[in-house]
């Protein structure tokens, strides 16, 4: 399989949908954010092992995942877990207009996606816990979470501009659902999305700590 191949197939699934998730899919080379002895993989629809212990995410989960998000051009996002920055990359070439703000709280994983991210000017990569959300650049569009969350922050929430999105995994250690949370007229409204998945754990102060 090719990058080609691999967009007809999640566009036949269903999983890719809107011209701009599939443009962007198109446009970012996955073998550019895998270890060296895996590029050769980069287009098998499967999670795959990056620095850390972590993992980089199924392109369908990405896929989906971007589609659930529905990013805008001049969107502001935040994403909670970088690893190795793919899905950031992703999201960068849906917002051309806006920024993407990836926070990772593995340090070795911080600079992997960094090297990785280094062409894509609208992408900055954050070291800390992104449990708590990024005050600093809030509020945010869209926020994304990439770990398996217990609930999701209160931060998230607060930092959540009126009308915005937030697309997470949210369930136990070993299994997650996905969630949509909506931000309308100042309340939170939650939508399971039946989409069942397995992301490592959000570690941090919201997290599984
Ligand atoms: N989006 C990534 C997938 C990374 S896997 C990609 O496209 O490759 C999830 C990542 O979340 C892991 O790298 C893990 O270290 C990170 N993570 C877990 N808890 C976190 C926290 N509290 N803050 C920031 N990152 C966290």
């Amino acid at each position: 399989m090719d990058r080609k191949d691999l967009v007809e197939m999640l566009v036949a699934e269903r999983l890719l949908k809107s011209r701009k998730v599939i443009r962007a899919f198109g446009d970012v080379p996955r073998e550019n954010f895998l270890p060296d002895g895996l590029r050769g993989l980069a287009y098998s629809d499967t999670p795959l092992p990056i620095p850390g212990g972590q993992t980089i995410s199924a392109p369908h989960m990405v896929a989906v995942m971007s589609e659930y998000l529905d990013v805008e051009a001049n969107h502001k996002i935040l994403e909670i877990g970088a690893g190795s920055g793919y899905q950031a990359a992703i999201l960068s070439k849906i917002a051309l207009r806006g920024r993407v703000y990836t926070i990772e709280v593995v340090l070795e994983l911080t600079d992997f996606a960094k090297k990785n991210l280094a062409g894509y000017k609208n992408v900055r990569v954050f070291s800390g816990d992104g449990s708590i959300g990024l005050p600093e650049y809030a509020p945010y569009d869209r926020i994304i979470a990439t770990a398996g969350c217990p609930s999701i922050p209160r931060p998230w929430m607060d930092q959540l501009k009126e009308g915005g999105r937030i697309v997470a995994p949210v369930g136990g250690m070993y299994e997650q659902r996905l969630i949509l949370v909506e931000k309308k007229d100042g309340k939170i409204l939650e939508t399971d999305l039946n989409f069942p998945c397995v992301f490592v754990p959000l570690r941090g102060l919201y997290g599984w700590r």
